[in-house]
């Protein structure tokens, strides 16, 4: 299955760690990147793993990975870093 986003054509795609599916992300364009897909999860494992990986590192850093695949690049997946709220 596929679907339209700003334009662009993305396949449904479910996170591999959580199983909710990807919400498509109109990526900055100082990233280079177009169109992604992320997973938006806050209970997700990857999500709440890096999530505490970086907290045991830094106290005042909210940063966390997020699940994401880059739809230009095969899908190829990648580490959104998030701030989490
Ligand atoms: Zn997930």
């Amino acid at each position: 299955m596929t679907y339209i986003y700003s334009g662009v054509e993305l396949e449904e795609r479910l996170c591999p760690h959580c199983n909710e599916p990807l919400s498509p992300w109109i990526a900055p364009p100082e990233s280079g990147w177009g169109v992604i897909v992320v997973c938006n999860n806050n209970k997700c494992n990857f999500f709440v793993g890096s999530d505490s990986d970086i907290i045991n590192k830094r106290d005042d850093s909210n940063l966390g990975c997020r699940y994401a695949e880059n739809p230009d690049n095969n899908y190829h997946p990648f580490n959104l870093l998030a701030w989490c709220k």
